[in-house]
């Protein structure tokens, strides 16, 4: 019998993975790392009308993009289907659980009287005693599971501390349709205990759940795991999550260029916290994360604060570090993979090059690539408004004189910059008037990297040929 920590993460394959199903993936990942547990994943593919495998698919792949691993084989919950079918036949047996003739007439009947007195849905336990000898002839019952009337169900969970709930608040909820198909809150405690899970981390959306769950525990004489029930992220004006805010699968912010280190960073701090400390390695999150730092109040998703951070993350990765993880984000960019079946080994030794300059100006990889195209344009290269601007006034007058000073040059940044302040110097024109001009040209924009690290990167022959096409 081991004690150590079992975690598991269990989303429903009905679409990507969002942001907050990866947030709630992180913290299992995180305490199970931690604790030197397992965490397990387990798909929760009962709806099959919902569930498909390009869902799986995506969640998978989200998770695996996030650098979230799980442990042993992914377990499939509809698989297990007669297992929870045989668990409710156990309940049965006991006289904890037991059959419902209800007629769906009957029960909208008990729906419409339920609406009519503006309260939530009680089945109104006809069945509960009743002898199943007096059962209508044709009707296929569900199977309720006998819910304790008095009392109070107590949850005492690690984020919410102790939660009670009266038990005349839960009614005898169905554990097994009658069409033989196990519902989600008996299926959920099988697979649990089975799957030998110690700690349930998840979204306090699953609290009402949680106190059904520990009934359906108690009632077979089965440990209830530890739970801790996360706050909701809210967007960053305090409302619900939508997708204005944020609300969008993983693989959106894969695709905006976001690094999975910087991700995992900022989930992090969505709800959970050590100290002050906002940026922090995964191996020291592993290293600090528990439940304790979980907190009490909902989490607000701000892009501002991740773009930042990415930022960050950014300029300390090493230039080839990016440059690997650059080529790996274009196949999900838009327009990403044109570039990438333009990058041969040149081409690679010239980002290599550029990079330093790229990734002090980027805060997304999508920025990056934006600021890289400069790299692949093709002469003539088209300006923007602003670029064409910066030549009408007075750029390409400037770009003339400068042009023997190039051809001149040693092509290397440290003697192109001195030759270029030396000709400012020398003719009393600001840098920026020759910097800018030189910018335009070279880039088709009036941003960039360093001009002298662009004319570096260029190389001399390309970077006087765009000047020779923009002084045609
Ligand atoms: N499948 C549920 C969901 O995606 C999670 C259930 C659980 O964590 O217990 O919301």
């Amino acid at each position: 019998m081991s004690s150590s920590v079992i975690t598991r993460f269990a989303p429903s394959p009905t679409g990507f993975l969002h942001i907050g199903g990866g947030r709630t993936a992180l913290f299992n990942w995180a305490y199970a790392r931690n604790r030197g547990g397992k965490m397990l994943l387990r798909i929760e593919d009962t709806d099959r009308e919902r569930s498909t495998p390009e869902a799986v698919d995506a969640i998978l792949d989200g998770l695996t993009w996030l650098g979230l691993d799980w442990d042993g084989e992914v377990v499939s919950q509809f698989a297990r289907a007669s297992r929870h079918r045989e668990v409710a036949e156990i309940l049965l047996a006991k006289g904890l659980a037991y059959r419902c003739y209800c007629t769906p007439e009957e029960l909208l009947a008990m729906r419409e009287k339920a609406e009519a007195e503006k309260r939530p849905l009680r089945y109104d336990g006809t069945w509960r005693d009743r002898d199943p000898a007096t059962a209508p002839a044709g009707i296929k019952p569900a199977i309720r599971f006998k819910a304790p009337q008095q009392g109070e169900t107590v949850i005492e969970d690690h984020v919410q501390s102790r939660v009670v709930i009266q038990n005349k608040e839960l009614d005898d909820l169905i554990i097994l349709r009658s069409d033989g198909n196990p519902t989600y809150n008996l299926s959920v405690v099988v697979d649990d205990h089975d799957m030998g899970v110690t700690h349930i981390i998840r979204g306090s959306d699953h609290l009402t759940n949680a106190a059904r769950q520990t009934q359906i525990y108690k009632a077979m004489g089965w440990h209830v795991p530890e739970m801790a029930h996360i706050p909701l992220i809210h967007g960053a004006d305090g409302a619900k999550l939508s997708k204005r805010h944020g609300a969008l699968g993983v693989e959106a912010y894969r695709a905006m260029g976001y690094l999975p280190e910087a991700m995992r960073n900022y989930l992090a701090r969505l709800g959970w916290s050590h100290g002050d400390d906002e940026i922090f390695s995964t191996e020291q999150m592993i290293s600090w994360f528990d439940l304790d730092g979980i907190g009490k109040s909902p989490s607000r998703f701000d892009f501002v604060k991740l773009e930042n951070l990415n930022g960050h993350y950014m300029r300390q990765t090493p230039d080839a570090d990016l440059l690997a993880a650059f080529l790996a984000f274009l196949p999900h960019a838009a327009g990403g993979p044109e570039m990438l079946a333009r990058i041969d080994s040149d081409m690679r030794a010239k980002l290599l090059r550029a990079m330093p300059g790229l990734k002090e100006r980027a805060k997304t990889l999508l920025e990056l690539m934006k600021s890289a195209q400069f790299l692949f344009a093709e002469r003539p290269i088209a300006l923007d408004d602003k670029a064409k601007q910066i030549m009408a006034d007075g750029g390409v007058a400037a770009l003339r004189g400068l042009l023997p000073i190039l051809e001149a040059a040693d092509w290397n940044v440290h003697s192109l910059e001195a030759a270029v302040k030396a000709h400012a110097e020398a003719t009393g024109t600001k840098l920026g008037k020759l910097a800018q001009p030189l910018r335009a040209t070279m880039t088709g924009t009036n941003t960039s990297p360093g001009i002298f690290d662009v004319l570096d990167v260029l190389g001399r022959e390309e970077s006087l040929n765009r000047i020779a096409d923009a002084l045609k």
